[in-house]
């Protein structure tokens, strides 16, 4: 993060206690980034933030160090039991719930305070058996969480800290259900400190956090902000015959590496991904039901730059940290304002410069006024130049899906399609 994009608020003058200030020097983080500066103090002063916050505004640093602070203030209730969790940080993905874990483990290496991660698809029992032996933080998905909670391997009874990071997801996600289960099972609000993140503070996040936290501070960005200076956001109007090849065409005048393409359905993202490979442009559909050693692969192979372009939904990329993305494209404007926030939010992180090309085409072109609107001005436009657009090589036709038959279920000599999306 460069200091222009920090607060004047150095965190020294925050009084944190001393092993969780050693963990943020260690971090090498001196000055707080707004949001940190804005909600911190409340925070530390133990009163409840609803706060507005995308990814790549320091948000998790911000929870975290409340978090830690908290607990080595204050001493557990005389009654929590080893196995009794002190807070909980809910997140809606797990790829979010593994960095927070991560940033957990860093910033709170000095605290000597127990983490324990809670996700679903893997490790089940490993994951269990951590939770057993007693954490004092516990970083999870609500569904997984549930299935733990509802087996009684831990209590909710001594939780001082509720943290709901990417609250906006959670509805999104279908979780909100599960996160009214888990409030109706915590300590009342007032005996406990809440806090939520959410990229927007939307009537639905803000209902929930009257409902259950205790009169929350907001604290929100002016929307110009929200999208951040530093994202050079530009928009083309394409037909919708147009929008492949000019997609190809700026990818080949520019150097793809670290791209993401948003599409608004699954259907989309094969078709780009066929085109991009077609002609001779490596890119990955991850959708939600790739599997997930497969989805983790992809994603390590974009981080390293090995694979240049990743295309998605917004619903597969949820949540998925995934840092110095320099492009983000709209091959499909969003149909709502906070999928075009965390959308662009994916470029420009931590400081960065980057990117942001959309298509308005015919058939999602309508969102963009409220879109403008929100952002607070006008996205500037590029015309597609004659000659720009070039003639593409078709992909070759999907493999239809196979019917189980026999056990053997093989290929049948049929060439293995260059697709990299199991789709
Ligand atoms: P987040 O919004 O939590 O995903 O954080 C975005 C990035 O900013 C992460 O890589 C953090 O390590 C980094 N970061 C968070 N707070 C600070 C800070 N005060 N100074 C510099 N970098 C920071």
């Amino acid at each position: 993060m460069t200091s222009k994009h920090l607060s004047d608020t150095s965190f020294n003058t925050l009084a944190l206690v001393e092993p969780v200030a050693r963990g943020i020097a260690e971090m090498g983080f001196e000055k707080c980034t707004p949001i940190q500066a804005s909600t911190l103090p409340l925070a530390l002063a133990g009163e409840d933030v609803a706060g507005q916050a995308q990814t790549g505004t320091g948000k998790t640093a911000a929870f975290l160090v409340a978090v830690f602070n908290r607990l080595l203030k204050e001493p557990a209730s005389a009654q929590r039991r080893a196995r009794d969790p002190r807070a909980l940080i809910l997140a809606p993905t797990r790829e979010l719930a593994v960095q927070i874990h991560k940033d957990a483990e860093a910033i709170g290496q000095f605290t000597g305070i127990n983490l324990g991660l809670a996700y679903g698809g893997k490790d089940y029992e490993k994951q269990r058996q951590i939770l057993e032996d007693g954490v004092d933080v516990l970083i999870a998905t609500p569904g997984r969480m549930i299935d733990y909670f509802k087996q009684r391997v831990f209590s909710l009874d001594a939780i001082e800290v509720l943290v709901i990071d990417e609250a906006d997801r959670m509805f999104d996600l279908g979780f909100i259900k599960d996160i009214r289960y888990l409030m109706r099972r915590l300590p009342p609000a007032e005996r406990r400190m809440s806090l939520l993140f959410s990229a927007t503070l939307s009537h639905r996040v803000l209902e929930l956090a009257y409902e259950h936290m205790n009169e929350p501070e907001l604290v929100r960005i002016e929307p110009g902000k929200v999208t951040a200076d530093r994202i050079r956001q530009v928009i083309y109007f394409p037909s919708n015959h147009e929008k492949i090849p000019l997609l190809v065409a700026l990818l080949q005048q520019m150097d793809p590496s670290r791209t993401m393409v948003f599409v608004n359905t699954k259907r989309a993202a094969e078709v780009v991904q066929g085109y991009l490979v077609a002609n001779g442009i490596d890119a990955a559909a991850i959708s939600g039901d790739v599997p997930q050693k497969k989805r983790e692969r992809m994603l390590a192979e974009f981080q390293s730059g090995k694979l240049p372009v990743l295309i998605g939904t917004d619903v597969a990329s949820r949540g998925l940290h995934i840092d110095n993305v320099s492009h983000v494209f709209n091959f499909d404007l969003p149909q709502n304002i906070e999928d075009y926030v965390h959308r662009i939010g994916r470029t420009a992180r931590a400081g960065a410069e980057g990117d942001a090309i959309s298509f308005g085409c015919e058939e999602y072109v309508f969102a963009l006024p409220e879109i403008e609107s929100f952002v607070g001005y006008k996205i500037p436009t590029a015309a597609i130049e004659p000659g720009m657009l070039p003639r593409l090589q078709r992909p070759p036709p999907r493999p239809r899906k196979k019917r189980p038959s026999g056990p053997a279920g093989g290929r049948g000599g049929r060439p293995r399609r260059r697709s990299r999306n199991s789709g």
